[in-house]
């Protein structure tokens, strides 16, 4: 089932790695059915190298298995709950790619100091809470879309953020879209370290050009690219 979807999320997961946003098994790509309502996500602790598009799980929106060998990722709670509460999106990575971590380890926002961060993101990459011992203990991926939910002011024109002293979410409208959307951040969070290493009082992008980039790009007047 989902023949089309599973492969489309075996690929992103894989591009992960591509992109150099992911070691290991850090990290992982799901999609949402539109007609279904169903999520198909990466197997929890499947090397990236032996990974099949078989491999990948189809879950419920509740996080019952539908199809598939493996357990999910164990991240899976914290897709559920952000599926739920935005529906327009199609596509979740979570990731721990270096700098964006690092302003995540920091408990830093992203500062948007230019038009890379400003034609993906209207404004700064903002940074979730840190979970209570509570919220740790009990339902802690859960939590973490809790967290990331409380933090969200516009889903579609941020569409990322950092988990305290963890890493990143980002998404979108497709699995594509979202893994765009995290090589975007890692990107722009790096410039951004630089940006304060050479000059700390840098201030952030103007209003007037940070709106320029980003609506170029999205909405209704969105002009770049092809039709
Ligand atoms: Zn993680």
């Amino acid at each position: 089932m989902l023949e089309e979807l599973k492969k489309r999320v075996f690929e992103q997961n894989i591009s992960l790695v591509k992109h150099g946003l992911v070691v290991l098994t850090w990290g992982n790509v799901s999609a949402k059915d539109e007609e279904t309502g169903l999520v198909v996500i990466k197997p929890s602790g499947v090397p990236y190298d032996t990974m099949k598009v078989e491999d990948m799980v189809v879950v419920d929106i509740e996080g019952n298995v539908i199809e598939g060998r493996y357990r999910p990722s164990s991240d899976l709670p914290t897709h559920l709950y952000l599926y739920k509460q935005y529906t327009t999106l199609g596509g979740i990575v979570h990731t721990h790619s270096t700098y964006a971590t690092a302003f995540a380890q920091s408990g830093r926002e992203i500062t948007a100091y230019g038009t890379t961060h400003a034609d993906a993101f209207y404004g700064n990459v903002p940074c979730a809470r840190e979970l209570t011992d509570e919220e740790i203990d009990e339902a802690y991926e859960q939590n973490t879309g809790k967290v990331i939910a409380e933090a969200i002011s516009d889903v579609e024109a941020i569409p990322a953020m950092l988990v305290k002293n963890h890493g990143v979410f980002t998404w979108g409208s497709t699995p594509e879209k979202a893994v765009e959307n995290a090589v975007t951040l890692e990107e722009v969070a790096k410039m951004a370290l630089l940006t304060e290493q050479l000059n700390s009082e840098t201030p952030r992008i103007k209003q007037h050009l940070l709106d320029k980039h980003y609506f170029r790009k999205h909405g209704k007047n969105a002009y770049y690219g092809q039709k």
